[in-house]
């Protein structure tokens, strides 16, 4: 929050200064089609900001209260930190209150030294480290001690670390929940009388196991009003199908950020069929992610009424992506981030392309 000071003007200054504004207004009046930089937000903001094939998804929620998930790749002088940074500041924001990392791969903690160089960070949210010792958890992919992107993590967030397990909460003010369905392979435990998911008699089978830190995320569920926001950062088939397989632990979802960049050993067919999405969103790159595979998923999905991508997959053919006009970046070298604005009551949303682009509303569930 903003501490904004006020300093008391003479009354008749003001009187002469409101003189002077009609006489403007009269001059010049509004222009029917004049647009905002920016408008002020009441509701709930969420940008899918263009990291090539990484992650970096911001929240922000009426109460101005800045989430990050994921902070995207390192190098390239710092473009990914430098998109994330945009991003918030568009969104009149001037910190990042809690930085969620789903997991240590890469492409999902390596812009955090860049952001850390440019803005306040509050608390630091992750699935643990190797050294905090946490009896049962692996850590197959690191960070090791002497990982260059490690020791950068741990410099930043030293003193303002904490760990997320399933069922835990970040502490948000106001309306907005966001709860982890699933961490470190584990998830939420079944609510009390909770009944079979229908959907799971038609479920693929297994997949051998990943080892990998994909499997491990950390997975959020956002909710404010009716509507529900659902980001599995890269989490794979045999942990998504037991977040809706016997039961159902994660309910309908509006707004479904497309899983591990849109890559088909993630997305299980019937965690989309019970989440029932009305839009998706892919944070793939031009080659990173967007599998035929997937894209086709999304199409059999029922409820869905649009499928986003932040690029247009370079190695498929025109019909194996989205339609044309539903893809952010014509330009490989992107840049243009997805924003999503949800009603104060989480009746509806619309979603954008860019902060320029076109925008289109959809009612939730
Ligand atoms: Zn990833």
């Amino acid at each position: 929050m903003s501490q904004s000071r006020h300093r008391t003007m003479p009354p008749i200054r003001i009187a002469i200064l409101g003189v002077f504004l009609t006489g403007l207004t009269a001059l010049f009046p509004p222009i029917a089609n004049h647009v905002a930089a920016e408008e002020p937000s009441t509701g709930l903001r969420i940008y899918f900001v263009d990291v090539l094939g990484g992650a970096a998804t911001l929240v922000v929620t009426p109460e101005r209260e800045t989430i990050l998930i994921d902070s995207g790749w390192p190098g390239q002088d710092d473009r990914d930190p430098e998109r994330i940074v945009q991003a918030i500041r568009d969104a009149g924001c001037e910190r990042i209150d809690h930085l969620v990392t789903t997991h240590w791969h890469i492409d999902h903690f390596g812009g955090v030294a860049g952001l850390a160089k440019r803005l306040p960070i509050g608390t630091f949210w992750d699935r643990g480290l190797p050294e905090d010792g946490l009896p049962g958890e692996s850590y197959p992919d690191g960070p090791k001690p002497d990982d260059p992107l490690g020791i950068a993590y741990r410099k930043a967030s030293q003193g303002k670390r904490k760990i997320l397990k399933a069922g835990d909460s970040l502490p948000l003010r106001g309306e907005t929940s966001a709860i982890v369905l699933a961490a470190s392979g584990k998830v939420i435990a079944a609510p009390a009388g909770a009944g079979p998911n229908p959907a799971c008699s038609t479920a693929p089978g297994a997949l051998p196991k990943d080892g990998s830190d994909n499997a491990l995320s950390i997975v959020l569920r956002f909710h404010l009003g009716s509507f529900d926001f659902l980001d599995c950062g890269d989490l794979t088939w045999n942990i998504e199908r037991d977040l809706v397989c016997p039961v159902d632990l994660v309910g309908k979802i509006d707004l479904y950020q497309v899983t591990h960049h849109g890559m088909d050993i993630s997305n299980h067919p019937t965690l989309l069929k019970t989440i029932a999405p009305s839009v998706a969103i892919m944070n793939n790159g031009p080659r990173k992610g967007g599998s035929a595979a997937t894209v086709q998923r999304l199409r059999e999905i029922p409820s869905l009424q649009a499928a986003y991508q932040l690029h247009r997959n370079a190695a498929t053919g025109e019909a194996d992506n989205t339609a044309a006009e539903m893809i952010a970046n014509a330009d490989p070298a992107g840049g243009r981030y997805i924003r999503v604005s949800v009603a104060p009551d989480g009746s509806s949303y619309k979603v954008k392309l860019g902060a320029d682009g076109p925008e289109r509303t959809f009612t939730s569930h």
